[in-house]
């Protein structure tokens, strides 16, 4: 059972005792760039969530904030323009050529690395997806540049540095990460981490077009086609608004049916602790906490579940957490806004059983909005 204090495993704000005189051409690296993740037609919401944090560092350093919108010629290319602008771009840099139709680590590296080499972004932030993280990897290393994973903190030091924090020793404290030998400075952000900015519809700004300088023969991977997403249906987990989830408090795989008719009663997703994926009970995309997924739904209800802070870290931008166990000392209590101590087995069917009374398709449909 963990009991550590988020807080007081914070660390202190600014890099006490390695303080460095930054190299001169740093000067040259100037703004924040938010990378555009643009697929088969749809911006990832991710890209947005990083417009805002990037938001605040530009404002904070006194730089303009640049969307990067890499993608084929069309109509998505100019919404994901017009997306970037309304959560806050003040510039957009694209890079429009029928080879980036779909994502392949190299034209896309090719695309980015040559943007960053022109116009020298000093920050760079990707979303921590398949596509992000996949592509993150390879513009750092080309680059031959420091990117910090999975940052649950964005700031700036008083330097102007990036401060870029993220989870260390198994989720029980939390590190600052800084690049002060390389430029770009490059930070990934899982989906949900940070909050969804408002979206203010402003008119569409400036436009710098690159080109893109990699031929298809070049390329040494070939998309010969696409096979169903097994996750497709639950691709929805992190962005929910309603979440039921269970842990090993449930006991044995075949109760996990019941999470899963609370969740079909009041229109949720479900998902599960990490013990349930390792146990072989649930698929590891229904995962919540640091190495599942981040959730920020209205509404979480937690049974069987002990509140480590593995789990808490993936819940706690939930506004409202109920959390159902039979421990009354349980850590989940910490945190939950509202703590029912019984026994899940038998409370679950019969909440269930309330709702569905209570609710018709129609307030059903409410409660998810
Ligand atoms: C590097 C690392 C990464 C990790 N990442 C994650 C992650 O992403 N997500 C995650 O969840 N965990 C993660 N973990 C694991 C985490 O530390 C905990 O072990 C895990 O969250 C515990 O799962 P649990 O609460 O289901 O099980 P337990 O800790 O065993 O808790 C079960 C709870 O159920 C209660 N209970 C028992 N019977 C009942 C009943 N009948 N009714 C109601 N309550 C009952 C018990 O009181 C207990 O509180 C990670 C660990 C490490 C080291």
């Amino acid at each position: 059972m963990s009991t550590v204090n988020r807080e007081t495993a914070r660390p202190a704000a600014g890099r006490a005792g390695i303080k460095k005189e930054l190299p001169d051409h740093f000067k040259d690296y100037r703004h924040v760039w938010v990378f555009i993740e643009l697929e088969r037609g749809q911006v990832h919401p991710v890209s947005f969530e990083l417009l805002g944090e990037g938001r605040k560092l530009a404002d904070k350093l006194e730089v303009q904030l640049a969307g990067v919108v890499l993608g084929p010629p069309g109509e998505a290319i100019g919404n994901a323009i017009a997306d970037a602008f309304a959560y806050g771009a003040d510039l957009v840099y694209i890079v429009e050529a029928s080879l980036l139709a779909d994502y392949r680590n190299e034209p896309y590296t090719k695309a980015m690395t040559d943007l960053v080499a022109t116009h020298k972004p000093e920050i760079l932030l990707l979303g921590a997806t398949t596509l992000g993280r996949d592509l993150a990897g390879s513009v750092a290393t080309t680059l031959q540049t420091g990117l910090t994973a999975d940052c649950t903190e964005l700031d700036v030091d008083t330097d102007g540095s990036l401060a870029a924090t993220r989870p260390t020793f198994g989720g029980s404290l939390l590190c600052t990460i800084y690049t002060l030998n390389y430029r770009p400075q490059m930070a990934t952000v899982r989906p949900r981490v940070m909050p969804m900015p408002q979206r203010a519809d402003k008119p569409v700004g400036r436009v710098i077009q690159h080109k893109l300088s990699i031929t298809e023969d070049e390329i040494v991977t070939k998309v010969l086609g696409f096979l169903p997403d097994s996750q497709s249906a639950t691709a929805n987990l992190a962005y929910a608004d309603v979440v039921v989830a269970g842990g090993l408090g449930l006991g044995a795989a075949e109760n996990l049916q019941l999470v899963k008719n609370l969740a079909r009663a009041i229109g949720a997703e479900y998902g599960c602790s990490r013990p349930m994926v390792q146990k072989g009970w649930v698929s590891a995309d229904r995962q919540i906490g640091q190495t599942g997924k981040t959730i920020r739904p209205k509404l979480y209800i937690a049974a069987g579940i002990s509140g480590a802070i593995q789990h808490r870290v993936g819940v706690e931008g939930a506004d409202l957490i109920v959390a159902i166990n039979v421990d009354p000392n349980a850590p989940i209590f910490d945190f939950a806004h509202l703590g029912i101590v019984t026994d899940a087995i038998r409370f679950l069917p019969a909440l269930t059983e309330a709702f569905t009374r209570r609710l018709s398709p129609h307030n059903r449909d409410k409660l998810a909005s």
